[in-house]
Protein backbone atom coordinates (compact mmCIF):
# COMPACT_ATOMS: atom_id res chain seq x y z
CA UNK A 1 0.00 0.00 0.00
CA UNK A 2 2.12 3.09 -1.04
CA UNK A 3 1.76 5.75 -4.00
CA UNK A 4 4.61 6.14 -5.71
CA UNK A 5 4.32 9.83 -5.98
CA UNK A 6 4.51 10.33 -2.10
CA UNK A 7 7.77 11.48 -0.51
CA UNK A 8 6.83 9.97 2.47
CA UNK A 9 6.64 6.44 0.86
CA UNK A 10 9.56 7.23 0.11
CA UNK A 11 11.01 7.64 3.20
CA UNK A 12 9.37 4.42 4.73
CA UNK A 13 10.83 2.38 1.53
CA UNK A 14 14.38 4.25 2.37
CA UNK A 15 14.22 5.40 -1.48
CA UNK A 16 14.54 9.41 0.28
CA UNK A 17 17.04 9.98 3.13
CA UNK A 18 15.82 11.30 6.55
CA UNK A 19 16.52 11.15 10.09
CA UNK A 20 14.96 8.47 11.45
CA UNK A 21 14.49 8.23 15.42
CA UNK A 22 12.22 5.20 16.13
CA UNK A 23 10.46 2.54 14.15
CA UNK A 24 7.68 -0.14 14.94
CA UNK A 25 5.89 -2.92 13.08
CA UNK A 26 3.40 -0.19 11.51
CA UNK A 27 5.03 3.08 11.91
CA UNK A 28 8.32 5.14 11.26
CA UNK A 29 8.93 8.37 12.49
CA UNK A 30 11.80 10.46 11.91
CA UNK A 31 12.75 14.19 11.95
CA UNK A 32 11.22 17.34 10.16
CA UNK A 33 13.26 18.77 7.96
CA UNK A 34 12.28 22.32 8.94
CA UNK A 35 11.50 21.64 12.76
CA UNK A 36 9.14 24.49 14.47
CA UNK A 37 10.31 23.24 17.62
CA UNK A 38 14.00 22.06 19.52
CA UNK A 39 12.26 18.56 18.70
CA UNK A 40 9.89 18.27 16.13
CA UNK A 41 9.88 14.35 14.98
CA UNK A 42 6.66 13.30 12.11
CA UNK A 43 5.48 9.31 12.68
CA UNK A 44 3.92 8.12 9.69
CA UNK A 45 2.50 4.72 9.08
CA UNK A 46 3.98 2.61 6.89
CA UNK A 47 1.24 1.90 4.16
CA UNK A 48 -0.36 4.92 2.52
CA UNK A 49 -3.37 6.72 4.11
CA UNK A 50 -3.81 10.17 3.38
CA UNK A 51 -4.67 11.30 6.88
CA UNK A 52 -5.14 10.53 9.94
CA UNK A 53 -9.69 10.35 9.64
CA UNK A 54 -8.46 7.56 6.86
CA UNK A 55 -5.42 6.10 8.66
CA UNK A 56 -7.81 5.71 11.67
CA UNK A 57 -10.86 3.69 9.22
CA UNK A 58 -8.33 1.72 7.12
CA UNK A 59 -6.08 0.02 10.04
CA UNK A 60 -7.27 1.28 13.94
CA UNK A 61 -4.02 -0.85 15.18
CA UNK A 62 -1.41 1.42 13.51
CA UNK A 63 -3.76 4.58 13.71
CA UNK A 64 -3.13 3.87 17.55
CA UNK A 65 0.43 3.46 17.34
CA UNK A 66 1.57 6.12 15.82
CA UNK A 67 0.31 7.98 19.27
CA UNK A 68 2.16 5.30 21.19
CA UNK A 69 5.45 5.74 18.67
CA UNK A 70 5.25 10.10 19.63
CA UNK A 71 4.87 9.71 23.24
CA UNK A 72 8.16 6.70 23.37
CA UNK A 73 10.13 9.60 21.06
CA UNK A 74 9.09 12.17 23.50
CA UNK A 75 10.50 10.19 26.70
CA UNK A 76 12.96 8.67 25.06
CA UNK A 77 14.25 12.46 24.44
CA UNK A 78 13.49 13.59 27.81
CA UNK A 79 9.94 15.66 27.16
CA UNK A 80 7.38 14.83 29.35
CA UNK A 81 5.32 17.56 27.64
CA UNK A 82 4.94 17.61 24.31
CA UNK A 83 1.99 18.61 21.13
CA UNK A 84 0.38 16.31 18.56
CA UNK A 85 -0.76 17.71 15.68
CA UNK A 86 -2.97 16.18 12.55
CA UNK A 87 -3.14 18.36 9.46
CA UNK A 88 -5.93 17.44 7.35
CA UNK A 89 -6.28 19.49 4.16
CA UNK A 90 -4.55 22.08 2.63
CA UNK A 91 -6.77 24.79 4.18
CA UNK A 92 -5.02 24.47 7.60
CA UNK A 93 -2.10 23.44 5.76
CA UNK A 94 -1.33 19.52 5.50
CA UNK A 95 0.85 19.84 2.64
CA UNK A 96 2.06 15.86 2.34
CA UNK A 97 -0.67 13.88 1.93
CA UNK A 98 0.84 10.77 3.54
CA UNK A 99 -0.95 10.82 7.10
CA UNK A 100 1.78 12.17 9.90
CA UNK A 101 1.63 12.94 13.67
CA UNK A 102 3.46 16.13 14.01
CA UNK A 103 5.31 15.45 18.01
CA UNK A 104 6.56 19.21 19.24
CA UNK A 105 8.69 19.65 22.25
CA UNK A 106 10.97 21.38 24.06
CA UNK A 107 9.40 25.34 24.23
CA UNK A 108 6.45 26.77 25.49
CA UNK A 109 3.74 26.66 23.41
CA UNK A 110 0.48 28.99 22.77
CA UNK A 111 -2.77 28.27 22.47
CA UNK A 112 -4.56 28.58 20.24
CA UNK A 113 -2.34 27.89 17.55
CA UNK A 114 -2.28 29.79 14.21
P1 LIG B 1 2.11 19.18 6.92
O1 LIG B 1 2.28 20.63 6.56
O2 LIG B 1 1.28 18.94 8.16
O3 LIG B 1 1.63 18.36 5.73
O4 LIG B 1 3.54 18.66 7.32
C1 LIG B 1 4.49 18.25 6.39
C2 LIG B 1 5.82 18.33 7.10
O5 LIG B 1 6.75 17.57 6.36
C3 LIG B 1 6.38 19.75 7.19
O6 LIG B 1 6.55 20.07 8.58
C4 LIG B 1 7.69 19.67 6.43
O7 LIG B 1 8.71 20.44 7.01
C5 LIG B 1 8.00 18.18 6.49
N1 LIG B 1 8.84 17.66 5.42
C6 LIG B 1 8.74 17.93 4.09
N2 LIG B 1 9.68 17.25 3.41
C7 LIG B 1 10.38 16.53 4.33
C8 LIG B 1 11.49 15.62 4.25
N3 LIG B 1 12.06 15.29 3.08
N4 LIG B 1 11.96 15.09 5.41
C9 LIG B 1 11.40 15.42 6.59
N5 LIG B 1 10.34 16.25 6.74
C10 LIG B 1 9.85 16.80 5.62
ZN1 LIG C 1 2.52 7.73 1.04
Amino acid sequence: MSDADCLFCKIVAQEVPAEVVHVTERTVAFRDINPQAPTHVLVVPRDHYENAAALAAGDPVASAELVTAAAAVATAEGHADYRLVFNTGAGVGQTVFHTHLHMLAGRPMTWPPG
